[in-house]
């Protein structure tokens, strides 16, 4: 009897908090009879050089990650490993969770290694895009483009943290196929996480990706001390820019899409609980009294210990989109934003957006 062997690619608190779920739900599926799935879970850890205690170790004695997520048991079936190769490549089910930035040489690497089994499935939780010459391309979208596999998204309003304490919580699962889907659903679905399935992965993970721009927004309205309508407008401008972004480069996304857990309320869980919010309410906060030397990365990793921002970099790569296709006026707040994060205008000027997106630099 074949046993799917699972790996996670990530060790980050998203990923922590994935792995855990995943590894509850193997190690009750091989309580019986036939199950398909093998209990043990690789989760491939990314070892920084400079931490004082060696993590892999610390997290297969103590089963805990102490960096990204203290003091939330991973389970003892959750078996890290700092080697990429080794821990792949017997894998039929790869779930990938690690900052968008590094996902492409992560997949480079496994491809060049020629390790990932030809039926093996994979599932992306990254919210992020590349951008290239002819367009975004969604991580999804290259991972199958590098390894040759099918790959879903699991997307929604996912606070690491909340989800790891089993508050109840939903999430999408966008899929291709439709028994990959259902096979994912098998492995995430927990009673206290929900999970829905959806025929459109473009939607769900433009909107996953996109959310992090208007988080950033978001947090600048916080910074600037907003009250709850010019924030409400911040989300709503967002979300009509996040709908036509997806439509423009994708006009087969559904329109239930934007009203899932991927869509709206991704939208709001990241706009009010979520780090992109934090670290832009910061900045825009020191801005705005006149500090000219605060930068997203120093406060990334002075307020993130170790974690990685994505929405200042997803706003760069919309940007490069939106200006090389001299879309720019047709997504104002975005544009401001951009332009806001760049300096080029102040940042009290985030609710003119209409004006500030056509201000000379
Ligand atoms: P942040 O990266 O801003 O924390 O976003 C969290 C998130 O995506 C929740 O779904």
């Amino acid at each position: 009897l074949k046993r799917y062997k699972v790996t996670m690619v990530g060790s980050g608190a998203w990923a922590c908090t994935a792995v855990r779920m995943v590894g509850q739900s193997t190690a009750e599926a091989s309580q019986q009879p036939g199950s398909m799935f093998d209990k043990n879970v690789t989760m491939w850890v990314h070892e920084d050089k400079n931490s004082e205690r060696n993590l892999i170790q610390y997290i297969n004695e103590n089963h805990e990650n102490y960096i990204y997520l203290p003091g939330i048991d991973l389970g003892e079936n959750v078996i890290a490993d700092n080697d990429l190769i080794r821990a792949c490549k017997d894998a039929d089910l790869l779930i990938f969770c690690a900052p968008h930035q590094f996902m492409h040489g992560i997949c480079k690497q496994l491809a060049a290694a020629r390790v990932i089994k030809r039926d093996a499935k994979a599932i992306s939780l990254t919210k992020g895009m590349r951008v290239r010459a002819e367009g975004p391309q969604m991580i999804s979208q290259m991972i199958t483009r590098v390894l040759g596999i099918d790959c879903s998204v699991l997307m929604g309003a996912n606070i690491a943290g909340d989800i790891a304490r089993e508050e109840l919580s939903e999430a999408v699962i966008a899929y291709a196929n439709r028994e990959s889907g259902l096979l994912w659903q098998q492995l995430f679905q927990r009673p206290y996480f929900a999970i829905n399935l959806l025929a459109d992965v473009p939607g769900a993970e433009m909107c996953g990706t996109l959310k992090n721009i208007v988080a950033v927004g978001a947090g600048m309205g916080d910074g600037l001390g907003c009250g709850s309508n010019s924030k409400a407008s911040i989300l709503r401008q967002g979300l009509s820019e996040m709908r036509k972004f997806c439509k423009f480069i994708s006009p087969t996304v559904r329109d239930d899409t934007f009203f899932e857990s991927c869509g709206v309320a991704d939208l709001i869980a990241s706009s009010y609980g979520g780090r992109n919010r934090k670290v832009a309410e910061e900045w825009a906060r020191r801005r705005n009294e006149g500090d000219e030397v605060v930068t997203f990365e120093t406060l990334e990793r002075d307020m993130l210990s170790g974690q990685k921002l994505q929405g200042v970099l997803t706003s760069d790569e919309v940007q490069e989109i939106l200006h090389a296709r001299g879309w720019e006026l047709e997504f104002p707040l975005f544009t401001t934003i951009n332009r806001i994060i760049h300096g080029e205008v102040p940042v009290n000027m985030l609710l003119r957006y209409r004006e500030a997106c056509k201000m000379p630099g």
